[in-house]
């Protein structure tokens, strides 16, 4: 694998193209300290970026949320998203939009920081075929709980909130799972380190109520393709003795796209039709099908 800060390619960088390996920034970064960035995860299929404006718009909202005035529209960063990929001659990629303080001013006051803007993308596609993907991935429990929205920026897509994600995510691994499930400041099942989750309960698809995690792009296409193809959706508050109760359940995210879980803790899911049409259907609506 090559080291990310060493390839080949170029990286938009405060309004100007630079090539991969020089889109630096100082040791003093701001927010390297402080945690004071956003950041977005962004994928293009077949040359389309898909929701490109949603993600857009998430940026701009989370800079907001964190107190950082983006330094460009929102059209001149779409249509650097768009550059970036034809820069790179990526067809189907994944794209990293992040925003970030800079190092003018040191000391937790943000104040008199430039604010920063840079987009990466590279190739990223689907890993694996439907059939490979409907073995499921295994969860465990994580050891860190999403906080509560008056103690941290909880719909912001900030760097902060991402330590208990990257702190869980090694915790899954170390022993042996792919991935964590995070419960909330009140014991409710809340998501994965970076996708959410939905259960399918007596043929309804069951999902958190995103009041203290991001309500996902792909959670809200989710949605919209139960809702065209006629399955029962059901936004409510989750317990883990709800686990129990479920046949599939799947996660949904940018990058993990439609993901069956086997696997969460005690309990074991096959995954089966609902996650078989989910991922047939997300696959046809990213790749240019109506949503
Ligand atoms: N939750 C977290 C913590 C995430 O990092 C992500 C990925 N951005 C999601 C949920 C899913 O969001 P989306 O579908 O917009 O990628």
């Amino acid at each position: 694998m090559t080291d990310f800060a060493d390839r080949e390619g170029v990286i938009w960088l405060d309004g100007a193209m630079v090539p991969w390996r020089d889109a630096k920034t100082h040791f003093l970064t701001h927010s390297l300290h402080y945690a004071s960035a956003v950041f977005e995860g962004v994928r293009a299929y077949n040359g389309r970026i898909f929701k490109l404006r949603q993600h857009t718009d998430r940026l701009f909202e989370g800079a907001g949320i964190v107190g950082m005035k983006m330094p460009f529209t929102r059209d001149v960063i779409d249509a650097a998203c768009q550059a970036v990929l034809a820069a790179n001659h990526l067809e189907d990629g994944y794209l990293r939009p992040a925003v970030w303080r800079g190092s003018e001013v040191m000391g937790l006051s943000p104040r008199g920081t430039a604010v920063h803007v840079a987009i990466a993308a590279w190739s990223w596609p689907s890993y694996f075929s439907v059939e490979q993907r409907m073995t499921g991935v295994r969860l465990i429990e994580a050891p860190w709980r999403r906080p509560a929205p008056d103690t941290a920026p909880t719909q912001a897509k900030a760097s902060g909130l991402y330590q208990i994600c990257t702190l869980s995510k090694q915790y899954a691994e170390d022993r042996g799972y792919d991935d964590a499930l995070m419960l909330d400041y009140r014991g409710l099942v809340a998501e994965a380190t970076g996708a959410n989750i939905f259960l399918v309960i007596d043929g309804k698809l069951h999902t958190p109520t995103p009041d203290c995690f991001l309500n996902g792009i792909t959670r809200q296409t989710a949605i919209e393709i139960a809702e065209q193809t006629g399955i029962d959706i059901v936004e409510r508050h989750i317990t883990p003795e709800d686990l129990a109760l479920a046949d599939e359940v799947f996660l949904t995210g940018t990058a993990a796209e439609i993901t069956p879980v086997s696997e969460i803790g005690p309990h074991r899911f096959t995954p089966g039709p609902v996650c078989h049409l989910m991922i047939k259907e997300y696959t046809r609506i990213t790749t240019g099908g109506a949503a």
